[in-house]
């Protein structure tokens, strides 16, 4: 049941790199995006990502030390990886983030940072990732009500996000807004969010629910997927055109006569992005992901605690992306552990 193009088409790099020393899967889609989970630990409880009372947060000794992080991103960078996405659990709670951010700057091959943040802390860093030429920020934000926010998130953080965003806004740093669709305890939300486009030059993500919550209540089917929310927001902005895109962007997005911003889908638990997939993850745990819906595959943390050398972490590397599954559907069957539950968010790192 895969709705997906799973023709290799994904995008050629500049890379001047030889394929050979490229990572590129069995299916010719090359890897230059790298998310990395700096943190499983978060402020936030979001419905969608972790159960209320939290998770067994994994002890310090078991995340990756910075300096682990920068030969790991060093390694990857003399792969063709020239793209990072910091992300988490909460990537600004984690003390020292912003000293890694600096080291991350410096380092030869790596074009463009960004960071996925959920905002509540964020604001009082924007100014330096300014100056580090940050290139983005996507900041989580489901809904526009307080209550609402209260109620999917579960702490009491509105004011902080709003701040962030329009600090971020008076900074002129690019901003995506991530919306997760859950059902309809926010779906009355889609369109004042799709609005923030009009208003500001912002890019909002409407992303399907996926089965990530850290309990056993894992979803099997969405009302609220991607066709839907594309057939809601052409009733609410009949001049609503569809954008060329990056093939790699997971996002479908639009643009709307009179808005400074778009409107976008992630059709994340539809799958319809895996043909020109082009990132990998490395969890908090220290694996390596190459598929979202796929199980860690590689133990990451264990080799760069070993006597591994570089190239023979490269190596593991290509051994594993060449295996790479063609679609989410079947990373997702391969994956099956037969407990029912399933990972965090905030430990994949989203
Ligand atoms: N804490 C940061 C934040 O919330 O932006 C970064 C980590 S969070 C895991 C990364 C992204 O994953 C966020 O945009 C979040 O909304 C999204 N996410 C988390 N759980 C999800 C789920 N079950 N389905 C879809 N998106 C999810
Ligand atoms: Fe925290 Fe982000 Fe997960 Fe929300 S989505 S609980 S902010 S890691």
């Amino acid at each position: 049941m895969s709705h997906i193009n799973t023709a290799a088409t994904a995008a050629p790099l500049s890379s001047p790199l030889p394929d050979s020393r490229m990572l590129i899967d069995r299916f010719g889609r090359r890897i230059n995006y790298v998310r990395l989970a700096v943190t499983d630990r978060c402020n936030l409880r979001c419905a969608y990502c972790m159960p209320e009372k939290g998770m067994r947060f994994l002890p310090n000794d078991q995340l990756l030390s910075f300096s682990e992080m920068e030969r790991l991103m060093g390694i990857l960078a003399s792969l063709g990886v020239d793209k990072v996405r910091i992300t988490g659990g909460e990537p600004f709670v984690r003390p020292g983030i912003m000293d890694f951010l600096r080291r991350l700057r410096q380092m030869e091959g790596i074009r463009q940072i960004s960071i996925t943040t959920n905002g509540v802390l964020t604001g009082q860093y924007l100014a330096e990732l300014k100056d580090l030429g940050i290139a983005g920020i996507n900041l989580s934000l489901d809904s526009l009500e307080r209550e609402r926010f209260l109620r999917i998130t579960r702490r009491d953080a509105f004011d902080e996000v709003m701040a962030c965003f329009h600090r971020a806004l008076d900074d002129e740093i690019p901003l995506k807004i991530n919306m997760v669709l859950m059902g309809d305890l926010n779906s009355a939300d889609i369109i004042p969010m799709a609005r923030l486009s009009k208003a500001y030059p912002v890019e909002v993500r409407f992303i399907e629910e996926m089965p990530f919550n850290g309990t056993d209540q894992g979803k099997s089917r969405l009302n609220w997927d991607y066709r839907r929310i594309i057939r809601t927001l052409e009733e609410a902005f009949p001049g609503m055109q569809p954008r060329e895109d990056a093939p790699t962007s997971t996002s479908q997005n639009f643009t709307i006569p009179g808005h400074r911003g778009t409107v976008g889908v992630i059709a994340g638990f539809s799958r319809t992005f895996c043909g020109t997939c082009n990132r990998i993850r490395i969890t908090s745990r220290g694996t390596l992901k190459t598929c979202l819906y796929g199980k860690g595959e590689l133990d990451v943390k264990a080799l760069l605690r070993s006597r591994a050398d570089d190239s023979a972490i490269e190596n593991a590397f290509r051994l594993q992306v060449r295996r790479r599954f063609k679609d989410g559907w079947e990373a997702e069957q391969d994956a099956r552990d037969g407990t029912g539950v399933s990972e965090s968010m905030s430990v994949i790192g989203g």
